[in-house]
């Protein structure tokens, strides 16, 4: 067994000071049992705990770290910046090229607004919503994440789609009243709510390509349904990129889809991003089309700020990681591990008899422990979680660190090398076994 006595003793410490003792939810490990690693240092595709274990990583700080952890380059923009000064509270250099970076990248993006976190962009993005409508009500859909925004931490009442409840004590009813939740890839339900309320509806926020119930595509065009709906009402489209920006290709979910699928429909109006985008620290956007971004002050009536606001060191880290972070060096490679691991999962839970699905949105993928597609947030919550849990402990026994959670990606990095991937592959039939025993078709 893993020594994990150090991790142990600090999460006890940690809990008397930090509730839960953690300060995000998922890394308290209570959806797989066990101790959560208190990770004292990290490089390429390794993580280090305090007890002196170490592990590949299959988190990536939950997608930030596509490079690998403390890339040199990256780590040497950073010194660098960081010996320029912390933070100045003025406009700087670095903001003006993160924001060329980023809009050179998405063509629909003329303008971004820098934060500090996804959470600030999606809360900042549905308030140049409304005020640049006029409008209250906003759409969403069951099973996307998009921060801990108030008014997007609703859940649709019983059999009433259109009347939301608040997801947590402290959302209150009035901000969750204004948000109608619909399950995703179901057109005829975004249809039948654009019916009713077509008039009273700001926005419709979406992620590109949901990953934060687990990998769920869009079907059948459905982003051109979400965009051709709300067009058609006056209503923005915001697409979530926080989690796929700059991770899936290039220009994003908007860059894979634009070449896929196409836009008949044009694209949407508004974008969000982090994580990549931040290179580690803490760095997120806003952006899209210029007019809208015109309604932000200075520019525009919308309020929005932040004294942390395109930090000179956060913004070195991301410009650098962006910059590094090309189709012929990093999504190439990416793809090519994922399409690695992929049937190496698939072909030693079949050998083990373990109903399973496996989603993929391009490089991103996860695997489900079901029989069935999963289309939205119902089919993800039918899985065996428990079948995943003992698959995550057994991965965890062997060195792999997975998302400690069923309903997560599994973060790929350039650092994911053959030899790297050679390892997840033989701690496989292990875990696969473990799922078999832990049973049961759910
Ligand atoms: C992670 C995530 C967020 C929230 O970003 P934070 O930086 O954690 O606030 C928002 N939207 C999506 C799609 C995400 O994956």
């Amino acid at each position: 067994m893993t020594e994990t006595a150090r991790s142990a003793a600090l999460f006890a410490r940690a809990e008397h000071v930090i509730p839960g003792g953690v300060n995000s939810p998922v890394r308290a490990f209570r959806a797989v049992g066990g101790t959560p690693r208190f990770i004292s240092s990290a490089e390429g595709a390794w993580l280090r705990d305090v007890d002196g274990n170490e592990y590949i990583d299959l988190i990536g700080s939950w997608g930030p770290m596509i490079l690998g952890h403390s890339r040199p380059e990256v780590l040497a923009a950073v010194q660098d910046a960081a010996g320029r000064g912390f933070s100045f509270g003025t406009p700087s250099t670095g903001e003006v090229e993160l924001a060329e970076e980023i809009t050179s990248r998405v063509a629909p993006v003329d303008q971004v607004r820098l934060v500090s976190s996804g959470t600030e962009a999606t809360m900042s993005a549905i308030r140049l919503a409304r005020g640049f409508t006029g409008r209250a009500k906003i759409v969403k859909f069951a099973g996307c994440y998009h921060g801990h925004v108030d008014s997007l931490l609703a859940q649709a009442g019983s059999g009433l789609a259109t009347f939301s409840l608040p997801d947590t004590p402290g959302v209150t009813g009035a901000q969750a009243q204004d948000t109608i939740v619909v399950d995703y890839n179901d057109a005829e339900a975004l249809e039948a709510v654009f019916a009713e309320h077509g008039d009273e509806i700001a926005c419709v926020i979406t992620e590109a390509s949901p990953g934060n119930m687990g990998v769920v595509p869009p079907r059948d065009g459905f982003t051109n349904t979400i965009r051709r709906l709300t067009r058609a009402h006056g209503a923005l489209m915001i697409s979530d990129e926080v989690m796929t920006g700059f991770r899936v290709s290039a220009a994003g979910w908007y860059g894979h889809e634009a070449e896929t699928l196409g836009y008949p429909e044009g694209p949407a109006d508004l974008f969000t991003f982090g994580k990549v985008m931040g290179g580690g620290f803490p760095a997120a956007a806003f952006g899209g089309r210029a007019d809208v971004m015109a309604h932000l002050a200075p520019a525009g009536p919308v309020y929005q700020a932040g004294t942390l606001s395109g930090n000179p060191v956060a913004t070195a880290a991301g410009l650098t990681t962006l910059r590094l972070t090309t189709e012929l060096d990093v999504y190439s490679h990416i793809e090519r591990a994922a399409n690695i691991l992929r049937p190496a999962v698939a072909e030693h839970l079949e050998a083990e008899g373990v109903a399973h699905v496996i989603q993929s949105a391009n490089s991103m993928f996860s695997v489900f422990f079901t029989d069935r597609e999963v289309r939205n947030y119902d089919d993800a919550r039918a899985q065996n979680v428990g079948q995943y849990s003992a698959f995550f402990n057994a991965m965890l026994d062997q060195g792999i660190h997975m998302p400690p959670s069923a309903f997560e990606a599994w973060f790929l990095s350039l650092a994911h090398t053959d030899e790297i991937l050679d390892r997840i592959i033989a701690a496989l039939p292990a875990a696969a076994a473990a799922a078999a025993a832990a049973g049961g078709r759910s």
